[in-house]
Formats: C-alpha cells, sequence, structure tokens
C-alpha cells in the first residue's frame, strides 16, 4: 500500500484508495470532488472506511465515507472517555457543534464505561464529571487537573478514588439530591 497512513490525505493518496477500492473512472475532478469532501481526514481513515463497505465499496460516495470515519471517530470516544478527541478528524465538523459533540460523547462514553466496567468504576467519579469543578474549574465532563492551591489560596487534593476535587463531588451530590429529592411535604415546621 503507497499511502501515508497518518498524514492528512493527499491527491496522490486519494486516487490510489479510489484505483484500489471503487470501480469508478478515476479522473483528476472526481479525485478533487473526493478531497473535497475528505480533507481533514488521514489515509488511515479513509481506507479503513472503504476497507469496512466491503464489495459495497465499489460505489461508494464521498459523504458515505465521511459518515463511516465520523462514526468509527465516535466509538473512540466511546472507548476513551476520558480521552478528547481531535475534531480534525472529522469531515465537515462545524465550530458551533463541538461543545454538543463533546457533551454527546461524554454521555455516552459514560454509558459505554457503565456497561463495560460495572462496579470496577468509580460511581462518584462519574457523579461529579456531570458538573464542572468549582476547585480546578475543570468542565463538565473533563476530569480534574493536579492543582492542589487555587488563588485565593484554599487547597484540596483530588480524592484518591475518584481523581476528582471533593468539592466537585459534594457540588454534584447536592445537585442531584436537589433535582431527585421529591419535596417533603412537610413536618410541622417550627
Ligand atoms: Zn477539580
Amino acid at each position: 500500500m503507497n499511502t501515508t497512513p497518518y498524514a492528512l490525505i493527499s491527491n496522490r493518496d486519494m486516487r490510489s484508495l479510489l484505483m484500489r477500492y471503487t470501480a469508478a473512472h478515476v479522473t483528476d475532478d472526481l479525485v478533487s470532488a473526493w478531497l473535497d469532501r475528505l480533507a481533514g481526514c488521514t489515509a488511515a481513515d479513509v481506507q479503513e472506511a472503504f476497507a469496512g463497505l466491503g464489495p459495497a465499496a465499489a460505489r461508494a460516495t464521498p459523504s458515505e465515507i465521511a459518515d463511516r470515519i465520523e462514526a468509527a471517530s465516535d466509538r473512540t470516544a466511546v472507548a476513551s472517555p476520558d480521552v478528547v478527541v481531535p475534531l480534525v478528524r472529522r469531515p465537515g465538523a462545524k465550530a458551533g457543534t463541538r461543545r454538543d459533540y463533546y457533551r454527546q460523547a461524554g454521555v455516552r462514553g459514560i454509558r459505554a464505561v457503565y456497561a463495560a466496567m460495572g462496579w470496577e468504576h468509580h460511581p462518584d467519579r462519574e457523579l461529579a464529571r456531570a458538573v464542572p469543578c468549582p476547585f480546578c474549574k475543570a468542565r463538565t465532563w473533563a476530569v480534574c487537573s493536579p492543582l492542589s492551591r487555587n488563588r485565593a489560596g484554599v487547597r484540596e487534593l483530588r480524592d484518591r478514588a475518584t481523581g476528582m476535587h471533593p468539592s466537585r463531588l459534594d457540588r454534584a451530590k447536592k445537585q442531584l439530591a436537589r433535582t431527585s429529592t421529591p419535596r417533603t411535604e412537610q413536618e410541622t415546621s417550627r
């Protein structure tokens, strides 16, 4: 295989993949049409997508290949929820959709983690991740940074079991209590 696997796909890579996998008559115009849609993908991503289609690759469209690459990159996000997936691999991703994308990937990641790891995964860790950290300012779903003293001079070490700052877990628990405890009406006050 004469493509460059980890670099962004080049004109030459695109041409040789089209010749290898599709039944199309590969013209310069065809190659640039495909490149327009798949710019930002690596040759390895594109090859994997073609290979995954099997015989259907012969009539594949650029959008079909782009969709497969996107789906594969979502699966990567699920397999390692702590890893931020670089969006360069997502063809056609728009800046405005990134936050939603991360959030959805995070939610899917957590489900997958629970399913795959069951009790081995500390549930408090996932709970804490559902809110931003008030101490180190880690965003929702991001893990806490190793920060142990903030600007205000407050010291806080991450909890060993969860890897999160305890105040973040507190916050998450309070939020959970607020949203999931039915209002108890009402033993006579005072
Ligand atoms: Zn934190």
